[in-house]
C-alpha cells in the first residue's frame, strides 16, 4: 500500500515500527530508577523519538497516584508513630504531626477515589486503544500514519 502523502510504500505496523526503533529502557532501568526516586520515578520518562512516540501502544491504565500517596501518607504516619511512642500525646510535635496525618488522610481518600475512578473508565477504553493500535499503520519517510484492517498482517 502506497503513502497517501509521498507514495512511498515503506509502511510497517506500529507493532513492528516500535519494536524496531525503541532502544528504550530494560526493566533493569526501571527498577534503578525506582530505588532512585521512589515511586517519582514512575512519572520520569526517557526521551524517545518521535517514531517511537507516535506508535507506542497503549499504556495499561495502572493508579500510579495511589502509589505515591500511599507511600507519602505512610512516611507521616510513621513519622507520627515514633514521634509518639518517644514523646506521648502531648508534646507539641505530635499534635502537629497528628494534624499533617488528619490532612494528609482526607488528601489521600480523595485522591485514591479519584484515581480509581480514573483508572477503571480508562479500563474500561484499553481493548478498543489496543485494537486500534494493533490495526495501525506508520509510514516511516514521513510519519504519516492510518489504521488498516483489511491487509493481511506481514
Ligand atoms: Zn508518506
Amino acid at each position: 500500500m502506497e503513502c497517501s502523502r509521498c507514495g512511498s510504500q515503506n509502511m510497517k505496523t506500529f507493532e513492528m515500527a516500535h519494536a524496531s526503533y525503541n532502544i528504550g529502557i530494560s526493566s533493569w532501568g526501571r527498577f534503578v530508577k525506582l530505588m532512585i526516586f521512589g515511586p517519582l520515578g514512575l512519572f520520569i520518562r526517557p526521551k524517545r523519538n518521535s517514531v517511537v512516540n507516535t506508535t507506542s501502544p497503549p499504556e495499561k491504565p495502572f493508579p500510579v497516584f495511589v502509589i505515591l500517596f500511599s507511600f507519602l501518607f505512610l512516611s507521616t504516619l510513621l513519622w507520627l508513630l515514633s514521634i509518639y511512642l518517644r514523646k506521648g500525646s502531648d508534646y507539641g510535635e505530635t499534635q502537629i504531626a497528628l494534624l499533617v496525618n488528619a490532612i494528609m488522610f482526607v488528601m489521600f481518600s480523595a485522591i485514591v477515589s479519584w484515581d480509581l475512578v480514573r483508572c477503571t473508565k480508562a479500563r474500561k477504553k484499553y481493548p478498543e486503544r489496543l485494537d486500534k493500535w494493533t490495526h495501525s499503520w506508520i509510514w516511516l519517510q514521513c510519519g504519516t500514519t492510518s489504521e488498516v484492517r483489511d491487509l493481511p498482517r506481514a
